[in-house]
């Protein structure tokens, strides 16, 4: 099936040519007819699965269907994300599919200034994206006006509750007209998941899209069990042995992240890391010189790494176990994409035996286990609790955010295992 019997006009076509898609993923199938037909739309996808481009095109071309209002041009599309980099990546994303279609966008989130963004609000745009508390402070300022929004989308709506949004969101559903289509995008589908769309979504169509990558063939899981001392050692040792090249490495804190990347360098191997205490300018920065190839590995914490798009990454290594196993899913979905193989190799030691159990119930199989030689585990350490991170203070943060420049990393612990996969 290609793009033409999606119902798109040439402008989009055009685009989504140049992109180089020769035919829609799973999700973009079926929302985008069901998006033209102006349904509601509750879609279990997660990032990489192409739903970027699947709620964007039909909005795109229904955007047309009644353009040239006169005067400012009002704010026709709102699109909210749970991080800036999201923000970012579909922010390019409008701009390349919408290239040869004549509406406005703006981008706007916090840890950057905000008079450029009342500038670009000022002079008037046909669609927004925008992370939650960021766009909360335009509204108090009111430099912008939702009044006239038709089309409104969650992407990965799950992030945003579990990064404590919601009375954000719900400040900002208030104020949007009720005559609208509204689409939301999950890839877990907890009970606050199914309240929101209940309050949301007027009969809404469900998609649903295989979670790619609990059964993909194409990413193959590795763990390597190894002391938790010996962890940076037998990293070093695996990207030099196996010359790996754009490694996506994933640690539990932002001072792990910092301390392992500073570690790398030593070691002799280009190394940055990316997380929610870095400007804007150097995540930026630290993302372009890794995608560009002059930095070998990426060192991020859950967060900062959400939404990180990069074609064929090919691998990812967990330097330590997410506590939250969906967190595993959303790590190593960062490979393996758009057809190309990835690996995942997660470093496990003795103390995190029982998130690795946690893990494989979520997947429902093993993943295979390799003691690499010179680091084998010594039988003798005993598990010790893993620090929790996020303190209590976080948590409260993590409740109510006041700026989403700083994205709490932790989650309440009760929303542990309450997710129901789509
Ligand atoms: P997303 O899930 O929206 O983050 O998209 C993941 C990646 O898939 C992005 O790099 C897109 O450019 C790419 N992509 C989206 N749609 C297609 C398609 N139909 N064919 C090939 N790649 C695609």
């Amino acid at each position: 099936m290609s793009f033409t019997k999606l119902g798109l006009s040439k402008p989009i076509l055009k685009a989504i040519q140049e992109q180089g898609y020769s035919k829609p993923t799973p999700i973009q199938k079926q929302a985008i007819p069901i998006i033209l037909s102006k349904k509601d739309v509750l879609a279990g996808a997660q990032t990489g699965t192409g739903k970027t481009a699947g709620f964007t095109l039909p909005i795109l071309e229904l955007l047309g269907e009644h353009a040239g209002s006169k005067g400012k041009r009002p704010v026709r599309v709102l699109i909210l994300t749970p991080t800036r980099e999201l923000a970012t990546q579909v922010h390019e994303s409008i701009k390349e599919y919408g290239k040869y279609l004549p509406y406005t966008s703006a981008v706007i989130f916090g840890g950057v200034g905000i008079n450029p963004q009342i500038g670009n609000l000022r002079r008037g745009v046909d669609i927004v994206v925008a992370t939650p508390g960021r766009l909360l402070d335009h509204i108090g300022r009111r430099t912008i006006n939702l009044s006239r929004v038709e089309f409104l989308v969650l992407d990965e709506a799950d992030r945003m509750l579990d990064m404590g949004f919601i009375h954000d969101i719900k400040k900002i559903l208030a104020l949007l007209p009720k005559k609208r289509q509204s689409l939301l995008f999950s890839a877990t589908f907890s009970n606050d998941i199914k309240k929101l769309a209940d309050n949301l979504l007027n009969s809404p169509k469900l998609i649903e899209v295989a979670r790619r990558n609990t059964a993909s063939e194409l990413v193959e899981q590795l763990v390597h069990p190894v002391d938790k001392a010996k962890k940076r050692a037998l990293l070093s040792h695996l990207i030099k042995k196996e010359n790996w090249k754009q490694v996506l490495v994933f640690t539990r804190t932002k001072h792990g992240a910092n301390k392992l990347s500073g570690q790398l360098e030593k070691d002799g191997i280009s190394s940055a890391a990316i997380h929610g205490n870095k400007s804007q300018g150097a995540r930026t920065r630290a993302l372009a010189d890794f995608k560009a190839g002059s930095v070998r590995v990426l060192v991020a914490t859950d967060i900062a790494a959400r939404g990180i798009d990069i074609d064929q990454l090919p691998y990812v290594v967990n330097f330590e176990l997410p506590n939250i196993s969906e967190d595993y899913i959303h790590r190593i979905g960062r490979t393996g994409r758009a057809g190309s193989e990835g690996i995942a190799v997660s470093l496990v030691c003795v103390d995190e035996l029982q998130y690795l159990k946690d893990i494989e119930k979520l997947i429902k199989s093993k993943i295979p286990s390799k003691v690499v030689e010179g680091f084998e585990p010594d039988p003798t350490i005993k598990p010790e609790p893993v620090k929790k991170k996020g303190n209590s203070r976080n948590r409260k943060r993590a409740r109510s955010p006041q700026k989403d420049n700083k994205p709490t990393t932790s989650r309440s612990p009760r929303s542990r295992g309450r997710n129901n996969k789509i």
